[in-house]
């Protein structure tokens, strides 16, 4: 949901106080049932729910009516195990009347996928540890590959940072007499 905080447009609801109510009572259910995060981001808030499909039509009347009544403010609907599909990561559902039908299974597979990004996995890489393999490869032996790789990774970039701060460090009580003085001094093995 955007606010835009540069609109001139008055920002004003035009439901009546016990339409207000009820809308919030509303929100509040499904909230209490299937939100699973509340960020805040720079335009507004970000609002995650489980990818449910009952949990999604609900989103979509509510923010359809929001629309309605609240024209000041933009909404945006994603739906994350739809984008998990597009790149692959997801099985798409079965389609029963037009509308996709999510298994349940489905939101421990999402877990997962939250777990791996956590561990700063790429697309890439999760795709890979989600991929089913012939023979059955056990879990351990699906995260130690993948894990190795990221740690060489994060150890090369803690690395960088610790370079960064030695430069960093100089530069904050530089006493140099030019610049050039502090690029010599400052260069790999340069005497800081
Ligand atoms: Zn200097």
């Amino acid at each position: 949901m955007n606010s835009p905080t540069t609109d001139p447009a008055p920002i004003a609801c035009s439901l009546s106080s016990v339409e207000l109510g009820r809308r919030e009572q509303t929100w509040t259910t499904l909230a209490a049932a299937a939100l699973r995060a509340k960020i805040a981001i720079p335009s507004g808030v970000r609002l995650e729910f489980v990818a449910d499909h009952d949990v999604a039509h609900a989103l979509l009347d509510l923010v359809q009516a929001e629309r309605e009544c609240c024209g000041w403010a933009s909404w945006s609907l994603s739906q994350t195990a739809a984008a998990w599909e597009r790149v692959g990561l997801l099985e798409s559902p079965e389609r029963r009347a037009g509308k996709r039908s999510y298994r349940r299974s489905v939101l421990t597979r999402i877990r997962l996928i939250d777990l791996a990004r956590a561990a700063g996995f790429r697309l890439d890489e999760i795709r890979d540890l989600v991929t089913d393999r012939q023979p059955p490869m056990a879990p351990g032996d699906r995260w130690r590959a993948l894990a190795a790789g990221k740690r060489a990774e994060l150890d090369a970039r803690a690395a960088a940072i610790g370079a960064m701060r030695e430069v960093l460090t100089h530069l904050a009580a530089c006493r140099c007499s030019s610049l050039d003085a502090c690029a010599a001094r400052t260069a790999p093995g340069g005497d800081r």
